[in-house]
């Protein structure tokens, strides 16, 4: 039987990489897409060799051209940590407007059924803990993360929009804070930024008071709710994510201990208009998708510190990556 076909961009990401393992592995025909601009190709250099992958150097802002038939598109492409959308705004912005839409395109001209990348962002700064896919969000638009979460919400306007106007079979996925073996040491994130510190001698930098909360998820739960709501039926946003809530100083400890590093946490200012809390309600990925998240942070941290350690020296002091 043929193999079924899919299109994924921000193929070379961290989430990108890990998607086009699972599809690879489900046996499709996976065509990765990627511009560089934040990921990098030794996260997918292990697929080059195998006959039913390929890849496609290209910025999805510009029109996107896909030969053969499709039969679907994860949309992953987009800066996706607070220093990357910062130093790259009008790239974020593009990649989820304009990418967007031209992917929406591709998908039905190749009639593909097409999964967003949304995040937990689109509920801003929340003034309900835990957010349910309900909750329409509290967002300042011109503050600095606003090039993300705008462009991230008008992302799943667009969808909804050519879901109910042009019929595409499309998904939303609102993913909340996910981490795992292929985050860039020096992305900004707090566990790679929290990591990388301990490996280099560094004290931890707390932001704030440490007061305010993530829920943290696993790659490979994230990676198996995408995939089930993917193959679901449903239209609407699904919050996917960890429920388990913990302080931004809380977590500083855990990666001290889980370290053994001899540093300690130091405060620095808060970034303007970041989150005080966040966690998801998973009522609806329990529902529709008998989904829940497996990995607990103890097991998904040590394994995400084992392949922080096992990346050679370099990579802990090169300031791109
Ligand atoms: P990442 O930076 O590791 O990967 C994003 C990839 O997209 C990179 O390889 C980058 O080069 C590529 N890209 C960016 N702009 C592009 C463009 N115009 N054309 C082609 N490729 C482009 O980030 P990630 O953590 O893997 O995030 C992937 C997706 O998931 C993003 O859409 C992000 O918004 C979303 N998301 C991630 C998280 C998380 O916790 N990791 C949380 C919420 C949402
Ligand atoms: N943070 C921190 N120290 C760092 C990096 C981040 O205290 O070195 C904080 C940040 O202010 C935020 C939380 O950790 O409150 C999560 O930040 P991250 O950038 O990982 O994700 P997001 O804010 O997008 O959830």
């Amino acid at each position: 039987m043929e193999k079924k076909r899919v299109l994924i961009t921000g193929a070379a990401g961290f989430l990108g990489s890990h998607l086009c393992d699972r599809f690879i592995k489900e046996g499709y025909y996976v065509i990765g897409m990627d511009n560089l601009i934040t990921g990098d190709l030794q996260n997918i250099e292990h697929l080059f060799a195998l006959e039913h992958f390929e890849f496609f150097h290209h910025d999805v802002s510009k029109f996107v051209y896909v030969p053969g038939k499709l039969d679907y598109i994860l949309h992953f492409a987009s800066p996706a940590s607070p220093i990357d959308y910062l130093k790259i705004p009008i790239q974020t912005l593009k990649v989820g407007s304009l990418g967007t839409h031209n992917l929406l395109g591709l998908a039905r001209n190749k009639g593909a059924r097409m999964i967003i990348a949304s995040t937990s962002e689109v509920y801003g700064d929340p003034s309900v803990n835990p957010q349910p896919e309900e909750y329409w969000g509290n967002v300042n638009p011109v503050g600095p993360r606003g090039v993300y979460d705008e462009a991230k919400r008008f992302q799943e306007a667009m969808t909804m929009a050519y879901h109910t106007f042009h019929g595409v079979e499309t998904r939303i996925v609102r993913i909340f804070n996910t981490y795992g073996p292929r985050m860039r040491l020096n992305d900004g994130r707090v566990l790679p930024a929290f990591i990388g510190q301990a490996l280099r001698g560094e004290d931890l930098t707390v932001f704030g008071d440490g007061s305010q909360t993530r829920s943290f998820c696993y790659v490979d739960d994230l990676i198996e709710g995408i995939y089930r709501l993917l193959l679901s039926d449903y239209a609407l946003p699904v919050n996917i994510g960890n429920p388990d809530e913990i302080t931004i100083k809380q977590f500083g400890e855990e990666i001290i201990k889980l370290t053994g590093t001899n540093q300690k946490l130091v405060l620095r200012d808060l970034p303007v208009d970041d989150p005080k809390q966040r966690r998801p309600d998973i009522t609806k990925a329990r529902e529709i998708l008998g989904w829940e998240p497996k990995v607990n942070r103890a097991e998904g941290l040590k394994i995400t510190y084992e392949y922080f350690k096992s990346l050679p020296k370099e990579a802990l002091f090169n300031k791109e990556h």
